[in-house]
């Protein structure tokens, strides 16, 4: 780990004015994900902004029947609200998917946003990587790439957005809203993560010295058909190897209004318009799920050790929508 001075900070504007200050800044929050980075000699920042003391820790009600999570409240005080769990219990079920009780009593919402891939070569200094070094190569086409990207590849970068909250927030059409050098500003969700093109080394659209102020949530008629299905290697402690976040606006058993995302398959959560409008205003049944399955993996590439996510993420898919439309159990 290299040498850094330390902050810590009350007002947001003294947390930006800090980062002009600096040639490599970084803030930290839980630092669940930045202090294993700069132990790992991947993040080498030569100075923290502790923004813990910010004032974005609350969950309140936002605009329009939303509710608004702040970027500093935790993942386990997020998962356990009361609003969240009965207004979009899909999120409650994503984040308590992810990492284990005790990170998620460190982890922030915010540094769940911005939290960076796990591709091995990634935290492996001694390999090249476009992502760690841009121009440098990328090891994982042709290595060994198991947990890596199917959708939205480039020939770049292959790393997947390692999240399950953030699966879930692109599903209930989530806004980042965010201060900076430049004022306020909202993000739609969609549009928070970036695919790698030619810059994987840029994972989502802030600007330097943005920070995530908070999250809102659109009210939604999601609460009662949904799954977040989490596929991976073991029980605890591991990331997806394919996530999907189903949700469902039924009337008996047609389908008003479907959401559908993927996690582990791409640089970020994976939405389908159109595998969603080949579900909204169809019947619940398995044939359409199906269809929609289709058309998700409709163009997927995989690099060998990770051919098999194609048709375990069709599966998964079908088995979400089914747990979601209350033709399997939802646990
Ligand atoms: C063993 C292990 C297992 C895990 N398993 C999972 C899992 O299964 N699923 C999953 O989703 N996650 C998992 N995680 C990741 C964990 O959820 C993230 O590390 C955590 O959410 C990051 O939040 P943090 O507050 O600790 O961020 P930090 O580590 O403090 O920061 C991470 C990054 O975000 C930036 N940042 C933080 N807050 C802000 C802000 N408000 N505005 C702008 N920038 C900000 C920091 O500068 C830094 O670059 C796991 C982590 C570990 C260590
Ligand atoms: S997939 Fe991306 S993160 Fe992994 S080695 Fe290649 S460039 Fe680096």
């Amino acid at each position: 780990m290299n040498r850094f001075t330390y902050v810590s900070v009350t007002d947001p504007q003294a947390a930006i004015a800090e980062m002009d200050e600096h040639d490599s800044p970084k803030f930290i929050a839980g630092g669940t994900n930045l202090l294993d980075l700069m132990k790992e000699n991947v993040e080498r920042p030569d100075h923290l902004i502790d923004i813990n003391h910010l004032a974005f820790n609350k969950i309140e009600d936002g605009p329009d029947g939303g509710l608004r999570l702040g970027a500093l409240v935790t993942n386990a005080d997020t998962a356990w609200n009361e609003q969240v769990e009965q207004r979009y219990p899909l999120l409650s079920k994503a984040i308590l998917a992810g990492a284990s009780a005790q990170l998620r009593n460190m982890a922030t919402n915010g540094g769940n946003l911005m939290q960076r891939t796990r591709c091995y070569y990634f935290y492996d200094t001694a390999t090249p990587c476009n992502k760690r070094e841009p121009g440098s190569g990328c090891s994982a086409i042709g290595g060994y790439n198991r947990i890596l990207a199917i959708l939205g590849t480039s020939e770049d970068c292959i790393a997947t957005h390692p999240s399950d909250m953030c699966v879930a927030l692109a599903a209930l059409n989530a806004t980042v809203n965010i201060t900076g050098k430049n004022g306020d500003r909202s993000i739609p969700f969609a549009d928070f993560h970036r695919l790698p093109g030619d810059r994987p080394d840029l994972d989502n659209t802030l600007d330097a010295g943005d920070i995530v102020t908070s999250i809102d949530l659109p009210a939604n008629g999601f609460a009662k058909n949904f799954e977040y299905l989490k596929v991976r290697d073991r029980a605890s402690y591991a990331f997806a190897l394919v996530s999907v976040a189903a949700a469902l606006e039924l009337e008996g058993t047609h389908i008003k209004e479907a959401r559908l995302v993927l996690g582990g398959v791409a640089h970020k959560p994976w939405r389908n318009a159109d595998a969603e409008a080949v579900l909204n205003g169809q019947e619940a049944t398995i044939e359409n799920f199906e269809k929609a399955a289709a058309l998700v993996l409709e163009g997927a590439k995989g690099y060998g050790d990770n051919d098999f996510k194609i048709e375990l993420a069709k599966r998964a898919i079908v088995r979400a929508l089914k747990t979601a439309a209350g033709m399997e159990e939802n646990v």
